[in-house]
């Protein structure tokens, strides 16, 4: 039995809807997934409902944005690489606090797309941010996400692929490229455990460090209180996958993992990285006990 911990829907960058990523999940054998839209629990109740009536088993999830300046270790290239916070089983909507950090993370991203769409026209490349914001209003996404920008210049004949508009023009370091760092990592963990969930690190492989400073970034987030560490993803090697399980057992975090499946907009199947069931049980039942003995509803 496998699960799949980590997708996303049309509610952040996925292309396909909350409600029809279960039937998709249970036709790739799955027995339990998480929807981890990034800053965004909205497509969470629609992907539970049709968990139901696939039969699946359904864990509600977020994957927080946070800022990863403050984490030790540098990348050699200057850039900071990707910090992001799987939160799984927090109540929904959430927090106070939750909800909070959720429009702030959206405030973030409205400062920050008008910024790359601007660097875009003054490399010549005209689009304009409505039409962005038509797209992403079209399939219902409650974030606009650069997946979003990249679809423009693909439907307008500025590159061909997605993964061209990311290379060059709004990939980290690409030339239209702009940042949008609001929250930081402890902010992230706190949120999550305040809402009744459990905190994982995404994507390690994302924060680009040699191995030495992944593993002095993990060890500071463990220390702020990180509960659980992806080893299986898409974009890890069987040694990343090796060095991540190490990372693990050495700092007592859980396992997880999934595919990070964006449907359309990143060819990953779902259940390609064989996530054990356990992962599913193991973090299922860590939120059931910070729920039944958090109060605050
Ligand atoms: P944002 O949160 O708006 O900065 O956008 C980040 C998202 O862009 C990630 O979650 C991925 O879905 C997507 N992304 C990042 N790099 C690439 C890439 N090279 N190719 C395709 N999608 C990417
Ligand atoms: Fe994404
Ligand atoms: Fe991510
Ligand atoms: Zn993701």
């Amino acid at each position: 039995m496998f699960c799949d911990l980590h997708m996303h829907s049309t509610a952040s960058d996925g292309s396909d809807a909350p409600q029809q990523l279960p039937a998709l999940a249970r036709a790739a054998g799955l027995a339990a997934i998480a929807l981890t839209d990034h800053d965004t629990t909205a497509g969470v109740d629609a992907c539970a409902r049709a968990c139901l009536d696939e039969g699946l088993a359904f864990l509600p999830g977020i994957e927080l944005s946070a800022s990863p300046q403050q984490l030790p270790g540098r990348r050699e290239d200057g850039k900071t690489g990707t910090l992001h916070i799987l939160g799984y089983g927090p109540r929904v909507p959430g927090s106070a606090r939750l909800v909070e950090i959720q429009q702030r993370l959206v405030q973030a991203r409205e400062q920050r797309n008008p910024e790359i769409v601007a660097n875009l026209n003054k490399l010549g490349v005209a689009i304009a941010y409505d039409e962005v914001l038509e797209l992403a209003d079209r399939q219902g996404a409650h974030i606009v996400g650069r997946p979003h920008i990249a679809q423009v210049l693909v439907q307008r004949g500025y590159v061909r692929t997605i993964h061209e508009a990311f290379a060059r023009y709004i990939g980290e370091g690409a030339a239209a490229y702009a940042r949008k760092d609001r929250l930081p990592p402890e902010e992230a963990i706190e949120v999550i455990h305040g809402a009744g969930g459990v905190a994982v690190l995404a994507h390690p492989v994302q924060l680009r460090r040699t191995p030495a400073d992944t593993e002095a970034a993990v060890a500071w987030l463990a220390r702020l209180g990180l509960d659980g560490i992806e080893t299986r993803h898409s974009d890890h090697s069987p040694r990343d996958v090796e060095h991540f399980e190490q990372l693990a057992k050495r700092f007592n975090l859980i396992p997880t993992g999934g595919s990070d499946y964006h449907g359309s907009r990143k060819n990953i199947p779902l259940n390609n990285c064989r996530v054990a069931y356990e992962a599913f049980t193991r973090l299922r039942e860590i939120a059931e006990k910070n729920s039944s003995t958090d109060e605050r509803g």
